[in-house]
């Protein structure tokens, strides 16, 4: 499976010199050097917290990395492997030179300042290195079957987690009470850890979308909860609202106004239909509820090996829907001195619509 993503990524390649992100054209690269972890870990299998990966055009795929991994390198990919016993750069710098490559692409949003100069070092007088941008996440957009059934046992316990963690919710609880039940119910379904540092958001601090559990006790009022976990690699998110005692009118109101935004966005999700058109369908919403400049942030964003990953589900991002996309749809108000309300789901894109893969309910909760 690696393999074929290696083959892809290589055909790719041969285009990617000729378009920089600097604009220059070029010759297209003959190697690609691989450094970000999570696009290693895409392309051979290896979990390991240190790595390189150097592709040829001519097929060949070299996975670097330390003498810790020497059992689980080999073990994990199926490409061969070099064991760095000095710094890896040097290791690269000679397979490099071996090989005779002349233009090597590297990833220059993940490439230190620092890795470069010590490359650069290495590498033989008349090779050069070529900056490309998102040549991986562009294809870890699209999931494969394997991935997508990752991602659904991830969301499935996610919200087993949420309900089993509700349970537990009791007076004089605070906010990072309920947060370590969750992480711990999550890691008890098998989960690996959090995706993201679970945020429970109670009363006015909901108006907070990114809002740090705290010693705040949960009292009658809003409760926020966004949840997620990794699982066999792959994410899970979910956010979900709790009203703690009985809901007044403003709050019901409210919570509906973001659920028909939830389910427009979500109506609006087709292959072949830019993501910015998907954002627009839940601002649309919004806004006849008066309510569009109380959403500040995008509608969603993509997942997997990563919480956040291309696509974003926003204004300005042109990107076509494709089958295969696991994204989030997550609309959200927020009023300074009242709180906030976000529902949020991850889907699948399908070639008519898509599939909502978060079972938990969406129907107006209280306890
Ligand atoms: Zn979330
Ligand atoms: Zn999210």
């Amino acid at each position: 499976m690696s393999n074929e993503r290696r083959e892809n990524l290589v055909a790719r390649l041969a285009e990617a010199g000729l378009a920089q992100p600097s604009g220059a054209k070029g010759k297209a690269p003959d190697s690609f050097l691989v450094t970000k972890l999570d696009n290693v870990r895409y392309l051979t299998g290896f979990t390991g917290s240190n790595g390189m990966l150097l592709l040829g055009r001519d097929g060949s795929a070299r996975l670097f990395t330390d003498p810790r991994y020497t059992l689980q390198a080999s073990a994990e990919t199926d490409c061969a492997v070099t064991i760095a016993k000095g710094p890896m750069t040097k290791s690269v710098g000679k397979a490099i030179e071996k090989a005779g490559y002349k233009r090597v692409a590297v990833e220059q949003d993940h490439l230190t300042l620092a890795a470069a100069a010590a490359l650069g070092k290495e590498l033989p007088s008349r090779t050069e290195t070529v900056p490309v941008a998102g040549l991986v996440e562009n294809l870890r957009m699209v999931k494969d079957a394997g991935e997508l059934e990752s991602i659904r046992a991830s969301v499935i316990a996610n919200s087993e987690a949420l309900e089993l963690a509700l349970r537990e919710l009791k007076p004089g609880m605070s906010e990072t009470d309920l947060a370590a039940e969750i992480d711990y119910r999550n890691r008890r379904l098998g989960a690996e850890r959090p995706a993201f540092d679970t945020i429970v958001a109670s009363g006015e601090r909901s108006a907070l979308p990114h809002a740090h559990p705290g010693d705040t006790l949960i009292g009658a009022g809003i409760l926020l909860i966004d949840m997620g976990a990794f699982r066999h690699g792959y994410a899970s998110d979910m956010t979900r609202m709790v009203h703690v005692g009985k809901a007044p009118g403003k709050y019901k109101q409210a919570y509906a106004a973001v659920l028909e935004a939830q389910l427009a966005a979500i109506a609006a999700v087709k292959a072949g239909v830019k993501a910015s058109k998907v954002d627009k369908a839940a601002r649309d919403v919004l806004k006849k509820h008066g309510l569009e400049k109380e959403f500040v942030h995008s509608t969603g964003h993509g997942l997997g090996l990563e919480i956040h990953e291309r696509p974003r589900i926003g204004r300005k991002d042109s990107t076509v829907l494709t089958e295969g996309m696991a994204i989030t749809i997550e609309p959200g108000v927020y009023l300074e001195g009242w709180g906030g309300i976000r529902i949020e789901d991850t889907i699948v894109v399908t070639a008519t619509g898509c599939e909502v893969l978060t079972p938990s309910t969406k129907d107006l909760r209280t306890i």
